[in-house]
């Protein structure tokens, strides 16, 4: 049965977490975002990695970057990889302290749907100053330069997730 078939009522019953502060348009957004990601890249899995993923050595083309390897979806890394050339001429790449995750198994956090983490296209930054439910650390300039490449932050959320950077909106 499709989520599009379910009540209100049944939705939040089978896909958010009890005490978790989201609207019902928000998971409407988020279950959307889902299918358009299994539409063009399948459920997340061995099959999805071989043919869409890649381990990217990340310090060779960003020297300042805090990890050497990240295991990533393609379309990710060329986003990522134009976000942070835009970011080195700005200055603003010195911002970035931690990297804190990008391939993780893993449902999302308040809701019982797939991370994006889970396809390797969503990337988290400086978590310990960033986390789940706010604050915000970067700056303006940066979120809007990640913005510009056509990131999504989770810093513009409602629900804000500051240190997650991805390639769909969810
Ligand atoms: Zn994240």
């Amino acid at each position: 049965m499709s989520w599009k078939n379910l009540s209100a009522f049944q939705l939040f019953a089978e896909y958010v977490e009890v005490g978790t502060n989201i609207s019902f348009a928000e998971i409407v957004k988020h279950l959307s975002v889902r299918e358009t990601i299994i539409q063009e890249y399948g459920q997340p899995g061995l099959a999805y990695q071989q043919k869409f993923c890649e381990i990217w050595e990340i310090k060779k083309e960003f020297p300042w970057f805090p990890k050497d390897k990240v295991f990533i979806n393609k379309d990710f890394r060329k986003k990522i990889t134009i976000a942070f050339k835009a970011l080195e001429e700005k200055g603003l790449h010195k911002e970035i302290k931690t990297f804190d995750g990008c391939y993780v198994d893993r449902l999302s956090r308040g809701l019982k749907v797939t991370s994006l983490h889970s396809w390797a296209m969503a990337m988290d930054l400086n978590a310990a100053t960033n986390p789940l439910g706010g604050p915000v650390k970067f700056s303006d300039a940066f979120l809007q330069t990640m913005k510009d490449c056509g990131l999504y932050c989770g810093a513009f959320w409602k629900r804000k997730d500051g240190m997650h950077f991805a390639l769909f909106n969810g």
